[in-house]
């Protein structure tokens, strides 16, 4: 979701500098994010052009990985997973905004197949939906936290004696 925030906020605040009040509705035309849809509207080209380009780019996410490595944040890496497999996915779910994930040294992209298509929608949504159902029952199996963590577990850890 990081990348879709981060193109989508300033390339609407552009947009709306730019283009008025219309361009909130310009995503939301029939059939605009489909490859046999309409032409695609001038704000949105924009948007792509100016924003989703940069955030969509596993370039970027590797040069923002090697200056983490640089300040000494190994750990800052984790962060930084969720973003290269959101760009992953919609290199192959994008029939429109095609996703450039070498740009800026290579304008390479891949035609994929629209998440809202039923061959990718069912799919998704069983993985969704499986992905909910696992954690539900992790959640569930998962001694509660007072035995973990708890005043007297803590406590004996840190040697402190339980109350009289
Ligand atoms: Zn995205």
């Amino acid at each position: 979701m990081a990348p879709d925030v981060v193109f989508y906020v300033p390339g609407e605040i552009e947009g709306w500098l730019t283009f008025g009040q219309s361009c909130f509705l310009a995503a939301r035309t029939d059939g605009v994010w489909k490859e046999d849809g309409p032409p695609m509207p001038e704000v949105m080209i924009q948007a792509y052009e100016h924003w989703y380009v940069w955030t969509h780019s596993a370039v970027v996410v590797a040069g923002i990985g090697l200056l983490f490595l640089l300040a000494g944040r190994k750990r800052w890496l984790f962060y930084l997973a969720p973003v290269a497999f959101h760009i992953f996915l919609d290199v192959f779910t994008h029939e429109r905004f095609l996703t450039p994930v070498f740009h800026p040294i290579w304008d390479w992209t891949f035609r994929g197949i629209s998440w809202s298509d039923p061959r990718v929608f069912w799919p998704h949504l069983a993985v969704l939906l499986a992905t909910l159902l696992f954690f539900v029952r992790w959640l569930r199996r998962r001694p509660p936290t007072s035995q973990t963590f708890g005043e007297a577990g803590g406590n004996e850890r840190r040697g402190v004696a339980p109350p009289a």
